[in-house]
């Protein structure tokens, strides 16, 4: 199975074009792996993409993702869906006012979700464009991939997470909207848990404390993901989802994976090979 973070970022993109912190400035600079678009994912051996956050068409270009046969979304919130028009140059031809159906995989409480706050983006493009056919699904196979879409379902609503099987190897994708993180037998001997929304020291941006954020209840702290690891014998963590408000940078995040054992930090085009 090989996955790649086409987006590693969180809520804002690194840098913030409006901001002059110097995480933002080094990413200005530095650019590559200290620049972090909107969170989402490939599976490279069924051309799957997981999530459109509104920069998703240039973290495609960047990433070299030319075709895309499967979209999802894992739920209703902007940073993952505000993307969704990328439909329209991969499946509808302007000229000819014709759409070529992407298959469109999600749970379908989800699909719901994402008509009730996008204006029923979803069913414009089934409906209308006619550039995506959508399954709404808890469970797809496609060639020696097996996804099972699990309801995350917490007082934050419905989040998907994907526990993605190639024959004996399982990645686990599960970038917003972890905590609480709902019990599920599926994530026992995963070989890796991609995860949004951890904290490393539970200092943020400009050395503001997390616990003083209103947002400090839906952050995992490493210790806490660490329990999760251990708890469902994951094999190893990476972190996704990180925002520019988190305070940090690229270098930072290499100094804190030497020590921590297997847990890494994504960064935009990481391969996942398993
Ligand atoms: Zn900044
Ligand atoms: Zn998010």
């Amino acid at each position: 199975m090989r996955l790649k973070i086409v987006g590693s970022g969180g809520m804002f993109q690194i840098p913030n074009p409006f901001c002059k912190c110097p995480i933002c400035e080094e990413a200005r600079t530095k650019r590559g792996k200290y620049e972090r678009l909107g969170p989402s994912i490939y599976i490279e051996d069924i051309q799957m993409l997981i999530d459109t956050p509104e920069d998703i068409g240039v973290a495609c270009d960047r990433q070299g993702i030319s075709e895309i046969k499967y979209l999802s979304i894992s739920h209703k919130d902007p940073d993952h869906t505000r993307g969704m028009r990328i439909v329209e140059p991969l499946g509808y031809d302007c000229i000819a006012d014709r759409g070529t159906s992407i298959q469109f995989i999600a749970l379908p409480e989800v699909v719901d979700d994402i008509n009730a706050w996008n204006g029923d983006g979803l069913y414009y493009y089934q409906n209308i464009l006619h550039c995506i056919s959508i399954t709404k699904t808890d469970y797809i196979k496609i060639g020696n991939i097996e996804i099972h879409l699990v309801n995350n379902k917490t007082h934050r609503g419905n989040m998907t997470f994907y526990v993605i099987s190639d024959r004996n190897k399982k990645a686990i994708y599960a970038c917003c909207d972890v905590k609480p993180f709902v019990h599920n037998e599926l994530y026992f001997d995963a070989d890796v848990l991609i995860v949004g929304l951890v904290s490393d020291d539970g200092i943020l941006k400009g050395g503001n404390l997390l616990k003083n954020a209103p947002f400090k209840d839906d952050m995992f702290t490493v210790d806490e993901i660490m329990e999760i690891k251990h708890k469902y014998r994951i094999k190893q963590i990476i972190v996704t989802h990180i925002d520019e408000y988190w305070g940090k940078s690229y270098a930072d995040y290499q100094k804190v994976e030497e020590t921590l054992e297997n847990v890494s930090f994504a960064y935009d085009g990481m391969e996942i090979v398993l």
